[in-house]
């Protein structure tokens, strides 16, 4: 019996150590510590003793007891203690408030740029994207603006090197697109350019939509046609048209478009200056002479082209009397879109 203790007592221990999960706990103590576990099957071989061994061995029995129970009671506390701490880390709070996570939005210029797009696509337009760094020749010469032109005084040019600069229109890909294709040509160029200049209805950089439409019997109507279609889907109403004459050099004849003010609808207000027109964007019928820089015959084909843009546009759609807060990143301003 003796001996049957000594090795309870090293089994337990031994069993003890191995135990991981708070779980397993109540198994050891039925195992070994219940009424029908081990040490009691041992106990039963007391009354058996004989009477001189019997002090003995009830007392060793008693000591390995009491050390199988500080045992376990110690595993029990570590085991608990480290579970609770565990779940401290892992278990939500039910209790606490929802916290809602930040979601993202597209930029202001970004939903109009795509709107715009999506417009014209309904159309009938196709989109081509063109370099940012862009040769001269493209940007000026091929729309007839050669160099010495007053007009590119107008358009303070960053310059890369003499013959490569940033963009100053999204045109130029009017001119790579005819180069390459044959009418009939319906296209949107939409895109970054940049000018030097930067004040409260201007910056550096800037997104615009160039558009243009040849084929034969093209005429001024047609561009009057799209450019209504497009400012009703833009702005969700009908609003009256103004063509007033202007120049540029790749078209002839030219005329700034606008619009009867979004915000009073034609009766004047601060936004309109009291006039009850918006300018919104550039436009004319295709220059001969860019017809023929790219080998189309003027007297077969005609078109129009416009460019508007679309700082321009997100601020009179959406009331912001700043050029500069597109571009400031303030959160307050951009989470309201
Ligand atoms: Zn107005």
């Amino acid at each position: 019996m003796e001996q049957e203790l000594h090795s309870l007592a090293a089994e337990a221990k031994a069993h003890l150590e191995a135990l991981t999960e708070a779980g397993q706990l109540e198994d050891f103590r039925i195992k070994f510590l219940g009424r029908k576990g081990d040490f009691s099957t041992i106990m039963r071989q007391l009354g058996t003793a004989s009477k001189e061994d019997r002090p003995r061995l009830g007392q060793l029995a008693n000591t390995v007891k009491t050390e199988i129970e500080e045992l376990f009671e110690k595993k029990k506390s570590s085991l608990q203690s480290s579970a609770t701490t565990s779940d401290d880390f892992t278990k939500p709070d039910l209790t606490l408030p929802g916290r809602r996570p930040q979601t993202g939005r597209l930029h202001p210029v970004t939903r109009v740029l795509t709107e715009a797009c999506a417009i014209f696509e309904n159309l009938g337009f196709s989109v081509a994207e063109g370099p940012d760094v862009e040769q001269d020749y493209y940007n000026f010469e091929a729309l007839n603006i050669p160099a010495h032109h007053p007009a590119r005084d107008m358009h303070d040019t960053f310059y890369v090197s003499d013959s490569i600069l940033l963009r100053t229109h999204t045109s130029p890909m009017q001119a790579r697109i005819m180069e390459a294709q044959d009418p009939p040509l319906r296209v949107i160029a939409p895109g970054k350019v940049y000018r030097c200049d930067s004040d409260i209805t201007h910056t550096p950089m800037f997104h615009q939509v160039e558009g243009f439409f040849v084929d034969k019997n093209v005429s001024f109507a047609d561009l009057k046609g799209i450019l209504t279609v497009f400012t009703e889907k833009m702005f969700g109403k009908k609003l009256a048209l103004r063509f007033r004459p202007s120049f540029f050099p790749f078209t002839e004849p030219s005329a700034e478009v606008d619009i009867a003010c979004v915000i009073c609808e034609g009766k004047g207000c601060r936004v309109c200056k009291k006039t009850g027109w918006l300018e919104i964007l550039g436009s004319g019928m295709i220059d001969p002479e860019v017809f023929k820089m790219v080998g189309y015959d003027p007297e077969v084909y005609s078109g129009f082209a416009f460019g508007l843009g679309i700082e321009r546009i997100a601020m009179l759609k959406y009331g912001i009397d700043d050029i500069r807060l597109f571009y400031e990143n303030d959160l307050r301003f951009l989470s309201q879109f």
